[in-house]
């Protein structure tokens, strides 16, 4: 028996032992909409080794379900092999009797999928572990909550838990459901760090403890599936779309990323990588460039961070969602804000918290890209941020003066004069920058990033005629 082979049968028998009848197998496709093939338990070996037949086709899959005509993806013809990454596989607290597995695609010669997202994130990691500066992640996840019945009625429905933002009430008013929610999650593994009522009604979140840039990706898909079972058992139907009503604050999914130094020669203590203290806001000179590098693609890598038409309904100033390409120390009107989790500096006498440098570089300094939604694919959207955060790296990319203020607040004018450029207002202008992108063109290969666009123009097509009302209606339950 083949080395999958044996360790498919041992996590078959594990699965079985623990009362799983059926394994659902995932990949998330180019809209962002997690597509599933479900196995017995008992073939789950034969997935791990021969995989599970699934159409190339869904590369093209739009969020409607209709299917993109796109140069490299779209036709009818061909098969890939989904196989499940046994290190992955989990029993669904939620969903008695199932486990969850993400999925890898290869084609029918064993060979990786060239337009498999979680390949190319999977690549993009090891390419900073292989510097000796493995990568940290996380994607925080945003949610509302309707009462399962009104949602079916048509129309968008009013939230349930409409109390005060960040307030008490709504946490006594869905109990149950909450500490379902985190017990569920903590028992598939995932570290949960908070869970709290988000500003906008019937909104809520929750951020999970950094990862390998892999392991968040799959996290995030695993969060989303775990909110929404939870959810199902206590009459509630979830929206991770970004727009839940045509203009308010809507659902992000910003993505954190860090750096760490690998084990040191030394053994004197690894450590963060991104932020030492040396440089502009406490970043280190790594941090500077990758950051610097990450600002520079901002407008192409939206098309695969906030890739929807919906998205644009949400990525609006003064509303903490990131909309002015430019980056701040804990600004959340910048697209980047650079978490410092403690105060980098002197002491205020009496304050009792006086970080060494060592502590403050250890006290996870990290990037927050808060221009990111949920209706992204979490592989595509790593994957680009590390592609570019490598590229300004390898350019030496140098940052502007952090912005201290909301960007919408400073006149048109001292914008420009410090280069704060509004992002991108609508998916074709971001499309535009993306198939402009050498680097994003080579990260995901041309044939995906051709694939990529194919998909964002045909649903811009699809909206085309569409109010935002009708925009928000439609993209609801899609993600
Ligand atoms: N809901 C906001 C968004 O759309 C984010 C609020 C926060 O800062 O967490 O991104
Ligand atoms: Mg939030």
């Amino acid at each position: 028996m083949s080395v999958d082979g044996k360790k498919a049968a041992s996590a078959a028998a594990d699965l079985r032992a623990r009362g799983v009848d059926a394994v659902a197998l995932t990949f998330v496709d180019n809209s962002g909409i997690t597509r599933v093939k479900g196995v017995p338990v008992g073939r789950l070996e034969r997935a791990a080794t021969v995989g599970v037949g699934a159409s190339p086709s869904f590369d093209a899959f739009l969020l409607t379900d209709e299917l993109a005509t796109g140069r490299y993806a779209g036709g009818p013809v061909g098969d890939l092999r989904l196989r499940p990454d046994l290190d992955r596989v989990v029993p669904l607290a939620a969903q008695p009797g199932w486990a969850w597995a993400p999925v890898d695609r290869f084609d029918q010669l064993g060979r990786p999928h060239p337009q498999d997202a979680r390949a190319i994130l999977r690549r993009e990691a090891e390419a900073f572990a292989d510097r000796g500066l493995p990568a940290l992640a996380g994607i925080e996840v945003e949610w509302t909550i309707y009462l399962a019945g009104a949602a079916r009625t048509g129309g968008v429905p009013e939230p349930v838990a409409t109390g005060p933002a960040y307030g008490m009430e709504r946490v006594i008013e869905q109990s149950g459901y909450l500490r379902d929610l985190v017990r569920a999650l903590t028992e598939q593994g995932v570290a949960v760090e908070q869970i709290h009522p988000e500003y906008a009604p019937g909104q809520f979140e929750v951020s999970t403890a950094p990862e390998d840039p892999l392991a968040a990706a799959d996290t995030s898909v695993l969060v989303r599936q775990t909110v929404r079972a939870v959810g199902a058992r206590h009459g509630l139907r979830t929206s991770f779309s970004p727009a839940v009503v045509a203009a308010g604050v809507g659902n992000g999914g910003h993505a954190h990323v860090s750096l760490r130094r690998a084990e040191r020669a030394d053994r004197r203590p690894a450590g963060a990588a991104l932020a030492d203290g040396t440089g502009p806001a406490g970043l280190s000179e790594l941090g500077e460039h990758l950051v610097a590098g990450i600002l520079a693609h901002l407008p192409g890598l939206l098309a695969v961070g906030a890739p929807s038409v919906a998205s644009y309904l949400r990525l609006k100033p003064s509303r903490w969602a990131g909309a002015f390409a430019c980056w701040g120390v804990e600004n959340r009107e910048a697209a980047l804000r650079l978490v410092t989790g403690l105060a980098a500096g002197e002491q205020t006498p009496g304050a009792g918290l006086k970080p060494s440098a060592e502590q403050w570089s250890q006290a996870s300094p990290h990037l927050e890209i808060k221009c990111f939604d949920l209706t992204a694919n979490p592989y595509l959207a790593l994957a680009g941020v590390l592609a570019c955060g490598r590229s300004g790296i390898e350019e030496g990319a140098r940052l502007p003066e952090p912005v201290d203020v909301d960007p919408a607040t400073l006149p048109a004018a001292e914008r420009d004069r410090r280069g704060i450029k509004a992002l991108p207002g609508r998916l074709a202008d971001s499309v535009a920058a993306f198939e402009a992108d050498p680097v994003l063109r080579s990260v995901f290969g041309a044939e995906l990033h051709d694939t990529i666009a194919t998909v964002r123009r045909a649903e811009i097509e699809v909206f085309a005629a569409a109010s935002a009302d009708e925009i928000v209606e439609r993209s609801l339950w899609r993600h």
